[in-house]
């Protein structure tokens, strides 16, 4: 027997007679009826009684038959708002909330047939808050007779309280306010178990924003955790069920949904988040446009919940290597692809020290002469059972794997050492272009790399060109650096691919660039799209006025030349020119043009 419910005995007792009475209370009939003796006796145990009653740490009611309020040992303001002159007489349940109601006349109803009970229940405050209470009920007997309950009574708010913020730590992130990866994983593997029981499937969505580092790197964290918000806030809206999206980590969100029909359901669903993050997101009174990577994998018999979202995640990075801003369905074969992926980046190692790498260059020519100005050196893998490898179907994976770093290293290396045997050679001096990535770019010590390189190779740095991409911009502090370091050596730099990246006149303004690159998406159509015609002429005439040189890329046919050079456009490199060349053909090329300088299509 516990504590309480000796009490109770008690307590039975002498409220039994107060509900006799009427209108006494429990209280007031103990300090009325009896004064303190000194002697053990029955008075003396309800003088203890009456000193329990109204000390006790633990606050216990007396409700009558009909579930309505008699008594409290303590005053109940300071816990529910109300005297206890305003709660006498009144129904137990009207000062509950909604839920409890039921809950509680059922307890009554069991304690009132002799049982105890214990309940956690939701009391509303005289301000309009609820409570948490947790409540055990004990019988109050007279003569075997039940005659009222006695309640007693445990306010849990805090302690659920502080369970409740324990919890939403562990499943909740603190920043959106979105359900975390723990969450999400527990209510998907819910959905599948249900689902699997009504034959329908579940689409897990793994979504990435696009460049979003660049935007931390070049607006600021905070500007990044407003943006991070908006996107939270707008694809909570397109979605139904709130715990349906969750913020994995970083910039990275997942979503998941029922399919009733599979493959429209899902085009639809996607088509959808992707355009509500269209619209520009307002920031610090800036207006931001956004993009967003989606990998899709869609449930089948066996998958849990780790496995669709590892395939959502595989098809997600297939859509960032194909150019992101798109989603893409995970076939079956993805694994594979990721196996392949795998298995390059190994070879490529071997592939380094075996020397399987190497150069082929592309002349790039004046557009008003048709002379050969430079020519761009790009890398092929001469694999020996796959044949020429172009560098799309490498260099994403060396990049990923950081190989890209003593690749790259190798590429200005060589490109040097070629350009000067050319030199040596007695052919036209033009300089060489290498491409760098932002995995390259990103070292501290590349200055020193491309110094010691120019110095072993006897190259003069002027006959040098690094192509870096407007990416590689966005970290404005480091770009200021480092390109001043390497234009200090004598190095030029070019913006490739220019008008496919973040644009920003103010890097172009500040940063010593000496040439644009026109992306040849835009070059590609300039005859057929007026809207592509007008991005390369505005690119041209904007690079004029900043003091840039500015050349094409792409350029196919005779009408893009005529196209450029009316346009004022300095230079051109593309088929229509030449491909690019091995090393022995460019070594006929510049013999050529020792006899015969200019390309006589262009005139
Ligand atoms: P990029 O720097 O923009 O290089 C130009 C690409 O356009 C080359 O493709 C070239 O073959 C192709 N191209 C040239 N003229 C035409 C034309 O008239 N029409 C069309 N449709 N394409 C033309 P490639 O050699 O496959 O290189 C692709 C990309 O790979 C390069 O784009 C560059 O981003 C990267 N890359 C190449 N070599 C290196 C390297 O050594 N290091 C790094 N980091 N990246 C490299
Ligand atoms: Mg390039
Ligand atoms: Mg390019």
């Amino acid at each position: 027997m516990n504590g309480w419910s000796n009490n109770g005995l008690w307590l039975a007792f002498a409220a039994g007679a107060a509900l006799t009475a009427g209108t006494v209370s429990l209280g007031r009939l103990f300090t009325r009826r009896h004064s303190l003796k000194s002697s053990p006796g029955p008075s003396y145990q309800l003088e203890l009684l009456n000193s329990l009653y109204s000390n006790s740490p633990i606050a216990f009611a007396v409700i009558d038959r009909q579930g309505r309020f008699i008594d409290i040992n303590r005053d109940p303001s300071d816990m529910v708002g109300y005297t206890k002159e305003e709660m006498t007489g009144k129904p137990f349940a009207t000062m509950l909330d909604r839920e409890s109601h039921e809950i509680t006349r059922q307890m009554f109803h069991r304690t009132l047939n002799g049982e105890k009970c214990s309940q956690e229940i939701k009391i509303v405050h005289k301000l309009g808050h609820s409570m948490d209470l947790n409540i055990h009920t004990s019988p109050l007997v007279r003569r075997n007779k039940p005659i009222g309950i006695l309640v007693f009574i445990e306010d849990i708010s805090d302690r659920k309280r502080s369970l409740e913020r324990i919890r939403y730590m562990a499943y909740y992130d603190d920043m959106t306010g979105l359900p975390n990866r723990r969450f999400f994983t527990n209510r998907l593997e819910e959905k599948l178990k249900a689902a699997k029981g009504n034959g329908a499937s579940i689409a897990v969505c793994y979504l990435d924003v696009d460049h979003f580092k660049l935007v931390n790197a070049s607006f600021g964290r905070d500007f990044g955790d407003m943006l991070l918000l908006q996107i939270a806030e707008r694809l909570s809206r397109s979605l139904t069920e709130p715990g349906d999206l969750a913020r994995m980590e970083g910039d990275e969100f997942a979503a998941c949904f029922d399919l009733l029909q599979l493959d429209e359901g899902v085009n639809a669903r996607l088509d959808e988040m992707m355009s509500v993050l269209e619209e520009p997101f307002e920031l610090n009174g800036v207006p931001v446009y956004i993009t967003v990577s989606i990998g899709v994998a869609v449930s089948d018999n066996d998958a849990d919940a780790d496995t669709l979202l590892k395939r959502a995640d595989t098809a997600l990075h297939r859509v960032k290597e194909n150019g992101k801003n798109d989603y893409m369905l995970h076939v079956g074969d993805m694994d594979h692809i990721a196996l392949h992926k795998l298995t390059i980046q190994h070879e490529m190692r071997t592939a380094l020290q075996n020397q399987q790498f190497i150069l082929h260059y592309q002349p790039q020519y004046d557009l008003a002469s048709g002379q050969i100005v430079g020519m761009e050196a790009l890398i092929r893998w001469n694999h020996p059972e796959k044949g020429l490898i172009p560098p799309g179907e490498f260099i994403p994976a060396a990049e990923e794997s950081g190989i890209i770093v003593p690749l790259g290293d190798w590429v200005i290396e060589e490109a040097c050492r070629q350009n000067k045997a050319w030199q040596d050679a007695g052919m036209p001096k033009i300089p060489v272009s290498v491409n760098l990535s932002m995995r390259q770019f990103s070292q501290r010590n590349l200055t020193d790399k491309v110094s010691d390189i120019l110095q072993q190779s006897g190259l003069n740095a002027k006959y040098l060109e690094l192509e870096i991409t407007e990416s590689m911009t966005m970290d404005v502090e480091r770009a200021t650096q480092c390109l001043k370091e390497l234009t200090d050596l004598g190095v030029t730099i070019s913006i490739d691919d220019f008008g496919t990246g973040y644009s920003s006149f103010h890097y172009l303004k500040n940063l010593p660039i000496a040439r644009l690159k026109i992306d040849r998406s835009f070059v590609r159509d300039i005859q057929q799209d007026p809207n592509d015609a007008a991005i390369v002429a505005a690119i041209i005439a904007m690079a004029h006025n900043l003091q840039l040189q500015v050349i094409a890329e792409g350029v196919e046919t005779v009408n893009q030349v005529h196209f450029l050079r009316s346009h004022r456009c300095d230079e051109m490199q593309g088929y229509f020119g030449s491909p690019p060349l091995s090393s022995e053909g460019v070594l006929e090329l510049l013999q050529e043009k020792l006899n015969r300088p200019a390309l006589s299509a262009f005139h």
